[in-house]
């Protein structure tokens, strides 16, 4: 999608601290960070929200985790713990419309989340 600015940093048609990128799958630091670690997983290809996906996005899904799990280890949080969220619209808190899967931590989390 050309005016998407995750599928631009997909692209590297704009600047991300990229910590890994793959066929399918970009991990990079959000410019906003929410903890001491914060960083997102998103598939290259556009899905603009949860509610988009189709059954044959499925490993792609499991490709973020796999990611996430891979990012995890290498930022030291693996086995301290962080928390993985996925925003589904404006009413969740959703403001980029590409997916993608927060990975957060280096600091205690609470719940229930705000
Ligand atoms: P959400 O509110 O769940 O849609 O999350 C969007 C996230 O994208 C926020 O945490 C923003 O800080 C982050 N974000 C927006 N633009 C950029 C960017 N150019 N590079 C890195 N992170 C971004």
């Amino acid at each position: 999608m050309t005016d998407c600015i995750f599928c631009k940093i997909a692209a590297g048609e704009i600047p991300a601290e990229k910590l890994l990128e793959n066929d399918d799958v970009v991990v990079f630091r959000d410019l906003n960070p929410q903890a001491p670690t914060h960083l997102l997983a998103i598939p290259r290809r556009h899905i603009a929200t949860i509610n988009d996906l189709q059954e044959q996005d499925a490993a792609l899904f499991g490709k973020l985790f796999l990611a996430a799990k891979e990012v995890a280890a290498l930022e030291g949080i693996a086995d301290t713990g962080y928390r993985t969220v996925m925003n589904c619209g404006e009413g969740a808190g959703q403001t980029v419309f590409h997916i993608h899967l927060h990975i957060l931590g280096g600091r205690a989390m609470g719940w229930p989340p705000g």
